[in-house]
Formats: C-alpha cells, structure tokens, sequence
C-alpha cells in the first residue's frame, strides 16, 4: 500500500483518538519511523506530506539524510552511542534518546546551537529497554543545568509489549505524570512540554494519555500489505 493511503488511516486513528478525550489534533506530531524502509519509501512518506521523519541509527539516518537533506524534520529515535553524536548532531532536529550524562556532555560539547532533547525513561523498568527510571529522572534533568547546548523539550518512553491494554495505558500515564514533576520545577533550560510516546501498536492509547509526538514504523511506512 502507498504511503499516502496508510497515512489517510492513522491521520484517521489520531482523530478518533483525539475526539476521545477532546484534544485537537493539531497537538500531535506524527513522526514516521523510516529504520526499517528505504530511502525511496522515505522520500515517498515526505512526499505524502509527512514532514518529520525518525531513525534510530546514525548510519540510517545519514543514508536518509544524503538525498532527502534538511527537508524534513530529522528525529533520533535511537540508542545514541557517545562516539556517533557527532555524526548528526548537525542534521537532527530532536534528539529523543537522552539517557546519561556523558551523553550530554558530548551533545552540548559539539551543538552549535540549542538542541532539542528529550530524556528517554523507561518507565515499566525493563531490563531490554534503554531509559532512567522514573526515580532518577528528575535528579537527571537537574543535572543537565550546566549545559547551554541542550534543552529538555520532554520526556520519551517505550510502552511493554503486551496485549494488556492497562499495563500499557498506565505505562503513558506515568510518563505524563512525570512531565509534571518537571513542570513544576520551573527550570528554563527544561520546558519539557513534549511527551514522545506511541508507536504502531499503541498510538491511540498513547494520544489518549497525553502523547505529543507519536512515532510509527510499521503502521505508516511498512512495505508489506
Ligand atoms: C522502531 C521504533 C518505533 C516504531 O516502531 P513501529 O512499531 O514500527 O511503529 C518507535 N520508536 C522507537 C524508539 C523505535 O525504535
């Protein structure tokens, strides 16, 4: 199936899940993850009229990135080693993968200019997941004082891979929950306003929940069916 024609289907989904709970949709930023597709099938979803575009690997995006340039929004999604920062730290727009310090120390090192961050916490305490724990997110953030290259646009989190729809549903409630701890500190280099969260199989629970980014592979960009 065309991008366009999936994309018709999941802009349908955010509406009915944003009529749910009374939100607008304009408050969701569809971000489609490309990792798994090829530069063509991303250039087609820009094309759609998908602005902003995720990988998680900076040999993804770079490929991405080489024919489709700064068009899009360009977001990392991924694991972030320290020693690959450097190799998009020019071309993303939001980096959503913050999870240690030393990563921080390498952003704001070699940015140029603020950069858009999102700390990623695992919320469900998953050993196969990357993420701070919702305890220690708070004490990270404020570490992050020091660093003029780096603002905490928000929090970022993956739901368990589970049937279970209220695992699921709480996981994101967490995750918004925390967003207002931060909130309340008031620290200007931490709006965090963005809640990252929803992918294919849980984007309208995640809407639902407060989600301002949802990011989604399989559903919008997938090349089967
Ligand atoms: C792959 C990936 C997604 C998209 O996953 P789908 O299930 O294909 O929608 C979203 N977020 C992150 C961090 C990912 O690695």
């Amino acid at each position: 199936m065309r991008v366009a024609a999936k994309l018709e289907q999941i802009k349908q989904q955010i509406n009915e899940a944003c009529l749910k709970v009374n939100r607008n949709p304009d408050e969701v930023k569809l971000i489609a993850v490309t990792k798994y597709v090829s530069i063509d099938r991303a250039s087609e979803a820009f094309e759609a009229g998908i602005k902003n575009l995720g990988e998680n690997r900076d040999d993804g995006l770079l490929a991405k990135w080489s024919v489709l340039r700064d068009k899009p929004d360009w977001h990392f999604i991924g694991t972030l080693q320290t020693r690959k920062v450097k190799n998009i730290i020019d071309k993303v727009e939001y980096i959503h993968s913050l999870d240690r310090l030393s990563l921080a120390e390498e952003i704001n090192k070699r940015a140029d200019h603020k950069i858009k961050c999102l700390v990623q916490v695992n919320v469900s305490h998953e050993e196969s997941k990357h993420g701070l724990s919702a305890e220690e997110t708070i004490k990270f953030i404020e570490s992050l004082r020091p660093f003029d290259n780096i603002s905490v646009e928000g929090l970022m989190t993956m739901a368990p891979l589970t049937k279970d729809e209220q695992i699921v549903r709480d996981c994101f409630r967490k995750l918004r929950e925390l967003r207002t701890q931060v909130q309340d500190r008031n620290l200007d280099f931490a709006p965090c306003t963005e809640l990252s969260m929803g992918m294919s199989g849980d984007f309208p629970i995640a809407i639902e929940e407060g989600a301002t980014m949802v990011r989604i592979g399989t559903a919008l960009v997938g090349e089967d069916g």
